[in-house]
């Protein structure tokens, strides 16, 4: 039983969102690194976990993931509640009881009151760190319900005797376990049922399905923690998360992993769940003793070093996915103010396309049911039926009138002849027959009935939508508001704008006036937020500032492990979400934090990995923030005008361009600092993941600029 990642999450029952201390964490180690997420609410969190299950499965790999709170209540409790000394019948009592909103706002104390009423007494549970009080549910601590004990054997076993933890029946109060209890195993029910079959919860099931659940006490490695916490300059969370899912991946390097899931499970066991390694602490540290292994010599510089963990392009934007939450808040514009916004709801047809039936040619119109088979000889009525000047009275039963394109259909009129089937004899017109029911007309309502619905919600208006929302009688639409964009630069050799004097060492900022303009053409509200140095202090400064005024922030530079590569080491300390090396060329290094809540895509410095990531990552991250969803850009098979031998281990983009022929061809170099390629290319070509051999006439995938709206 091998697992390929190991997940330990540090649950949290804050109300509202919440990043650093006390909130969500998730450390993740694989074969070459361990990373770190911070998550600000359950629900995003539960999202996050469901798609590192979902990239486990696809990828056929095992994954263990460990959380902090108790798999099971102390014995008694499940057969009293749900008819089962079961803890898993406990979670899904549970889950089909508690509700957690997007913003952390739950019932829990609600459901343990609940719980209360059906024991004898007070109820086991109590403890309320809110202002409004909950009824039975008791503020201090009652008589325990007799025969219901404090704790569980477990947490005896992993923290000895004399330090008995906070009992799960407390819900508030420093320390409290009990709320992440009734917060978590929802969370986990909900997973175990969407991936059936695929999950095993230990140590209630045998540990062998794909994915493994276990409940984990991330302190047990407390020392070791600190140590980190210190070093590294982040939040012990962060620390713990990471030195434990290190210790279980470097104890199952070592082979020792399979052991802690050995121990035999007793009957009391099931009902309250274990921590898995409780009585193992020196195992685990013992684990984490290091064995020193140096990088592997490298091929050449272009293939992937080695000793990092190298994140597929697909895996970076499932995460990336999870994230993020779409902006909330809807105005009612004009519909040409609604060029290019974001629809906030669905919007319906006020009036019916056409309104009544009409003419679709200029002709004769007549009932259909007055002809027949051969030439027709109909009289006409006097008069004339045209757009906007309708006929006032009926056409009498074998006449004709004459009427024109748009025109109501008169009473007595339900088809039409074109006039060039038509010969004018005096007073009649003449055909041949026979014609078709309800020819050359529209039916009223063809196109659109009253009431029914135009554009979906999150629908991004386009011109043509203007035209629809017109013709339905639609002045008014409720949008998402627009998008606030920030574009911050970081570079001690950056100046900030181009006619400034520039010394040999500087540069001129070009990510800075690309990023606004993608932003401007994508719709929202370009923000500057102008260009800082590589100094910490000045950066943090500057990003407080703009987490104020707008909803994103990119940022361009700094975000490698360099010396100087400061947003990448803020955005650690300060609570980062994800950093990455995406196995991409070009553009390796992506940030994606969370700054005062705002979050913040840090984009490499370099212009051509700048906008390259920029839109294969920042256009949809944007799109999703602003409420149009995950947008996919069209792609176009052409043949390729190119040689070119790519090895595995990396997706590549090319700058390239269609011939006279309709030809990819590629910028004559593909190093990323030749801005002028960006400038020369009409779009991207993306050479897949693994090795291909490309040769001139095979087909390769095409990005034109415009599939990404530029
Ligand atoms: P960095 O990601 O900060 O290590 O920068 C990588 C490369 O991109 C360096 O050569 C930088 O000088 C360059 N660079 C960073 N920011 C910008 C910018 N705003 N405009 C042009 N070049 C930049
Ligand atoms: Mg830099």
């Amino acid at each position: 039983m091998t697992f390929h990642r190991i997940a330990i999450l540090d649950w949290s029952a804050a109300k509202g969102p919440r990043l650093g201390r006390d909130s969500i964490w998730l450390g993740v180690a694989g074969p070459h690194a361990t990373q770190c997420e911070n998550i600000a609410t359950r629900v995003q969190a539960e999202a996050r976990l469901h798609a590192l299950i979902t990239e486990a499965l696809a990828a056929g790999q095992r994954l263990l993931i460990g959380a902090d709170f108790a798999f099971g209540y102390p014995a008694g409790f499940a057969a009293h509640l749900t008819g089962e000394p079961n803890a898993l019948a406990v979670w899904n009592w549970l889950a089909d009881r508690i509700r957690d909103a997007p913003g952390n706002v739950t019932n829990f104390r609600r459901i343990a009151a609940e719980i209360n009423a059906r024991f004898p007494g007070d109820g086991p549970f109590w403890g309320n760190g809110e202002a409004a009080q909950t009824p039975g549910l008791p503020r201090l601590k009652p008589a325990l319900p007799p025969g219901l004990p404090a704790h569980r054997a477990t947490d005896i076993a992993a923290r000895g005797p004399g330090a008995a933890p906070k009992p799960v029946w407390q819900l508030a109060g420093a320390g409290a376990v009990g709320a992440q209890v009734m917060t978590g195993l929802p969370v986990l029910a909900r997973l175990r049922s969407a991936f059936k079959g695929q999950i095993a919860v230990w140590p209630f099931e045998a540990a062998d399905a794909p994915i493994v659940l276990a409940e984990v006490y991330p302190s047990i490695l407390s020392a070791e923690a600190k140590a980190m916490q210190q070093a590294e300059g982040i939040v012990l969370d962060a620390a713990q998360v990471q030195v434990l899912a290190g210790a279980f991946f470097a104890l199952q390097t070592r082979n020792g992993l399979a052991a802690l899931f050995a121990p035999p499970a007793p009957e009391q066991h099931l009902e309250e769940g274990w921590i898995l390694g409780a009585s193992a602490q020196h195992i685990l540290r013992a684990a984490l003793k290091p064995q020193i292994t140096p990088p592997r010599p490298r091929e050449n510089a272009s293939s992937m070093p080695q000793g990092v963990e190298w994140v597929p392009v697909a895996v970076a934007l499932a995460r990336l996915r999870a994230a993020l939450v779409p902006l909330a808040t809807p105005e009612t514009v004009t519909i040409a103010e609604a060029m290019g916004r974001v629809l906030a709801a669905d919007v319906r047809a006020l009036r019916a396309n056409p309104p009544r039936a009409n003419a679709a040619v200029d002709g004769y119109g007549f009932a259909h049911a007055t002809t027949g088979h051969g030439v027709q000889r109909l009289p006409l009525t006097p008069g004339r039926a045209a757009a906007g000047q309708p006929f006032a009275g009926a056409v009498p039963p074998g006449t004709a009138i004459r009427i024109l394109t748009g025109a109501i259909l008169p009473e007595g009129v339900d088809c039409v002849v074109m006039q060039e089937d038509c010969a004018l004899d005096g007073a009649a017109v003449l055909f041949d027959g026979p014609v078709k029911p309800r020819a050359n007309t529209r039916a009223a309502g063809e196109d659109m009935a009253t009431g029914a619905q135009a554009l979906p919600q999150g629908h991004l208006c386009r011109p043509p939508d203007l035209a629809l929302l017109a013709a339905l009688g639609v002045a008014r639409v409720p949008v998402l508001r627009r998008l606030r964009v920030g574009v911050l630069s970081t570079g001690d050799e950056i100046i900030p704008e181009p006619g400034l004097p520039a010394l040999p060492h500087q540069i001129y900022d070009a990510n800075r006036p690309m990023l606004l303009a993608m932003a401007a053409r994508w719709g929202y509200a370009p923000v500057d937020l102008g260009h800082v140095q590589d100094n910490p202090g000045l950066i943090a400064r500057r990003l407080d500032q703009a987490s104020r005024k707008v909803d994103v922030i990119l940022t361009s530079g700094g975000a490698s492990a360099g010396d100087e590569d400061h947003v990448s080491t803020l955005m650690r300390s300060k609570g980062t979400l994800s950093s990455w090396r995406i196995a991409m060329k070009p553009g390796r290094p992506l940030v994606l934090a969370f700054w005062n809540g705002v979050p913040v895509l840090g984009l490499p410095g370099n212009p051509v990995a700048a906008f390259v990531c920029t839109l294969i990552f920042a256009r949809p991250a944007l799109s999703l923030l602003a409420g149009a969803g995950w947008p996919e850009p069209q792609a176009y098979m052409v043949p390729a005008a190119f040689r070119k031998t790519k090895k595995p281990g990396r997706r590549e983009y090319l700058r390239a361009r269609l011939d006279a022929a309709g030809h990819a061809e590629v910028f004559a170099s593909e190093g990323s600092g030749r801005i002028s390629g960006l400038a020369w290319a009409t779009g991207i070509v993306e050479l897949p993941d693994g090795a291909v051999d490309i040769r001139e006439g095979d087909p390769v995938c095409f990005l034109p600029y415009g599939s990404f709206g530029l």
